[in-house]
C-alpha cells in the first residue's frame, strides 16, 4: 500500500465548508515541544492525530508555552526541584502574520500565532496555532503571558484564559478560517464564548445580549468536561474577574449564572453556552450531571492514538496480519484469531527495551524473565500512589512466592502541589527501605511521553489505584491495552468499561478504607496476577491477546473523533438530511 497516494473517502459527515475550531490549555503535539502536562495535553494530541488521519477538518487553538512544562529532578531522598525547559517555536512551527489584540485588565495585548501542520497518515493536515504575547509593543508582563503551562497564580491563569479563549476566536476570524463548532476541551478555554457573544453584537454593548443572541453562541459550542475533582475546575473571585475581565462582563456572566458560591466558575460557563457537553467515561458522565444537574451532559468515552503509543514490535504484528487495523482501528478487534505465542514475541522485545532504557537511566540491571509491574502518572494525591506500600512486608511475600517482582514508578508532582510532592518522597523511601535481592522498586524521572510509551508498552501489568470516583477515565490503561498489556486497577473512570475479569485485566474491589482496597490489590497479586504469569505462560498470552482484542479495539481515539463528528460537532450529518429529505418526499407521495 502507498499511504500518501489514497485519497480520504469523503464520509458527508462533515459540511463541504468550514471548520471544527478545538481549544485545548495543553497539547502533546511532538515529543521535542514541552506543551502539555499530563493525560489532559495527551489526550488533546491524540484527538487531532486521529482527526488528521481521519481527515476531519479541524485546527486547534492553545497557547504556545515558551517555557515549557517543567523537567523533573529527583534527588536520592526523592525531593523533587524543577527546571524550566524553553524550546525554540521556530525549530517545529511557522509564524503567522495575522495580529489580534485582546483586552487584560486595562491594557491592550497584541497577540500572534505560531502553526503547527499535523499531517495525518493520508496527508490530511490539522493545523495548530499556538498563541503568543512575546511581542514588542506590550509590556514584560504581558510578554510572559503565555511563558509557563500551569505556572503563577489565579490572577495569571484568568489572564491567560483571555488570551487563549477570546484571542484564539478572534485569531481564527482575522486569518479568515471559516469555523462551525467551537470545541471546548476543558473549562479554561470557556472565555471564547464571551468573544463570540461580543462578535454577535457586533461590539454593542453586552448588557443589550438577547436570548437569541446568546442562542447564536449556543448553536455553535460544544464543551467536554474533565474531572470530577472540584480543584479541577477553574473558579475566580468576583474581584478578580471585575479586575481582570471587566465590570460589564463580570455583571453579564452573573446573570447568566456562571457563578456559583460567589466564584466565576469557568465549568458553568462552558455549560451555559454550549448546545452540547459530555464526558469522558460512562461514569464521569454520570457523575458530572450530579455536580451539574441543570444540564444535558452525554459521555463519549476517551481513547488513544493507537500508533502513537502501541510498540514497534505489536505494530509489525498487526501489519503482517491485520493491516486494515491503521486505516480502521476496530479491526484490532480481530487480533482474537491471531497465534497466542505472537503477543509473548512482541511483548518480549518491547520489554527488553524498556529495560535497557531503565538500565542506562539508573544503572540497574533489572531481568525480563520477572514479572514487572508498571504505576506511572501525574502525581496526584487521589491517584494513592502509594497504596502498593500499605503492607510492605506482604508485598515481599508476593515477591517471594512469584520468585522475584520488579515495579517501575514515574510521575511529576505540580511543583505548587505540596501533598503531591510528599508523596513522591515516601515511594521513593518506601522503594528503598523494601528493595531486596527479589522485590526491585525503581522511580524514573521525568515521566513524559516518551519514558510513558516505553512503560505502557513494556511492563507486565499496568497498575492503577484511584480513589473513586475521581479518575474521570485516565488514559494510560489504554496504551498498555494497545501493547495487549492487562490492566489491575481500581473500578474507576474507563475501567469500569474496559474491565472483564481475568480476561482483559483484573479489578480491585471497593473497600470502605485504603487498607482495605490494598488487601484488594494484595490478595489479587497473590491469587492471579503471580500464579497466571509464574505457571501458565500460554494462559498469560491469551490474556495479551483478549485485552488487545477487546480493549485496544475500543478504547483508541479513532473510534472517539467518529463519536464526536457524530455526536457533538455535526449530530445531524449531510447523510442523514439527505435520508430525511428522501423519506420526506416518499411519505408526501
Ligand atoms: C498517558 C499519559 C498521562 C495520563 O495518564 P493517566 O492514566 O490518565 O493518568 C500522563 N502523562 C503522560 C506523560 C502520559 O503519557
Amino acid at each position: 500500500m502507498q499511504p500518501n497516494s489514497v485519497k480520504p473517502f469523503s464520509y458527508e459527515i462533515f459540511p463541504s465548508a468550514g471548520h471544527v475550531a478545538y481549544f485545548s490549555m495543553e497539547i502533546a503535539i511532538h515529543p521535542g515541544m514541552p506543551t502539555y502536562s499530563g493525560g489532559l495535553g495527551i489526550l488533546a494530541g491524540d484527538t487531532l492525530r486521529s482527526a488528521a488521519d481521519l481527515g476531519v477538518p479541524l485546527a486547534a487553538f492553545t497557547l504556545l508555552h515558551r517555557k515549557g512544562y517543567f523537567q523533573q529532578h529527583l534527588d536520592s531522598s526523592g525531593t523533587q526541584t524543577e527546571e524550566v525547559q524553553p524550546w525554540n517555536p521556530a525549530d517545529f512551527c511557522s509564524e503567522e502574520s495575522a495580529r489580534v489584540t485582546v483586552l487584560v485588565e486595562d491594557r491592550v495585548v497584541t497577540v500572534r500565532a505560531w502553526r503547527y501542520d499535523l499531517a495525518g497518515r493520508f496527508g490530511h493536515v490539522v493545523p495548530i496555532y499556538l498563541l503568543d504575547t512575546d511581542l514588542d509593543g506590550n509590556s514584560g508582563w504581558d510578554r510572559g503571558l503565555t511563558d509557563h503551562l500551569y505556572g503563577g497564580d489565579e490572577n495569571y491563569r484568568l489572564q491567560q484564559e483571555i488570551v487563549l479563549g477570546m484571542g484564539g476566536v478572534r485569531m481564527a476570524n482575522a486569518m479568515g478560517l471559516q469555523v462551525n463548532v467551537y470545541h471546548m476541551n476543558e473549562g479554561h478555554a470557556a472565555l471564547l464564548t464571551l468573544a463570540l457573544l461580543e462578535a454577535q453584537l457586533g461590539g454593542g454593548p453586552l448588557g443589550a445580549a438577547t436570548e437569541a443572541d446568546i442562542e447564536q453562541v449556543r448553536r455553535k459550542c460544544v464543551f467536554t468536561t474533565h474531572t470530577p475533582v472540584p480543584a479541577g475546575h477553574d473558579r475566580f473571585s468576583t474581584e478578580q474577574a471585575i479586575r481582570i475581565l471587566g465590570g460589564d462582563r463580570t455583571a453579564r456572566l452573573q446573570q447568566q449564572g456562571c457563578f456559583r458560591d460567589g466564584l466565576l466558575n469557568m465549568t458553568l460557563l462552558a455549560l451555559r453556552f454550549s448546545r452540547y457537553a459530555n464526558g469522558v467515561a460512562m461514569q464521569h458522565g454520570k457523575v458530572s450531571r450530579q455536580m451539574f444537574p441543570e444540564f444535558t451532559i452525554g459521555t463519549i468515552t476517551n481513547g488513544v492514538h493507537a500508533p502513537t503509543w502501541m510498540s514497534e514490535p505489536m505494530q509489525q504484528l498487526l501489519d503482517e496480519n491485520i493491516p486494515a487495523w491503521r486505516r480502521d482501528n476496530l479491526y484490532l478487534r480481530n487480533a482474537i484469531d491471531l497465534p497466542e505465542d505472537k503477543f509473548l514475541a512482541a511483548h518480549a522485545r518491547a520489554k527488553e527495551e524498556l529495560l535497557a532504557e531503565v538500565g542506562s537511566r539508573t544503572g540497574l540491571v533489572l531481568d525480563p524473565k520477572v514479572l514487572t509491574l508498571g504505576f506511572a502518572r501525574r502525581v496526584a494525591t487521589y491517584k494513592r500512589a502509594g497504596l502498593m506500600f500499605t503492607d510492605p512486608e506482604r508485598l515481599k511475600q508476593i515477591a517471594a512466592a512469584a520468585g522475584g517482582l520488579q515495579i517501575l514508578y514515574a510521575g511529576k508532582a505540580h511543583p505548587q502541589d505540596g501533598p503531591g510532592k510528599a508523596l513522591i518522597h515516601r515511594v521513593v523511601e518506601e522503594a528503598a527501605r523494601s528493595s531486596s535481592e527479589l522485590l526491585r522498586i525503581v522511580y524514573l524521572e521525568n515521566y513524559a511521553w516518551d519514558l510513558g510509551a516505553m512503560l505502557t508498552a513494556g511492563v507486565d501489568v499496568w497498575v492503577n489505584t484511584p480513589k473513586r470516583p475521581y479518575e474521570a477515565s485516565g488514559t494510560s490503561g489504554m496504551k498498555a491495552a494497545m501493547n495487549g498489556v492487562p490492566s489491575l486497577s481500581i473500578l474507576d473512570g474507563w475501567w469500569i468499561e474496559g474491565c472483564i475479569e481475568g480476561v482483559t485485566g483484573w479489578a480491585i474491589e471497593d473497600g470502605a478504607s485504603d487498607e482495605d482496597e490494598a488487601r484488594s490489590l494484595y490478595s489479587k497479586l497473590e491469587n492471579a496476577v503471580v500464579p497466571l504469569y509464574r505457571d501458565s505462560p500460554e494462559k498469560w498470552a491469551r490474556m495479551m491477546r483478549t485485552t488487545l482484542a477487546f480493549n485496544a479495539s475500543y478504547f483508541n481515539t479513532n473510534r472517539m473523533v467518529k463519536q464526536y463528528a457524530r455526536n457533538a460537532y455535526y449530530p445531524e450529518s449531510l447523510v442523514e438530511k439527505k435520508v430525511k429529505v428522501e423519506e420526506e418526499a416518499f411519505v408526501t407521495q
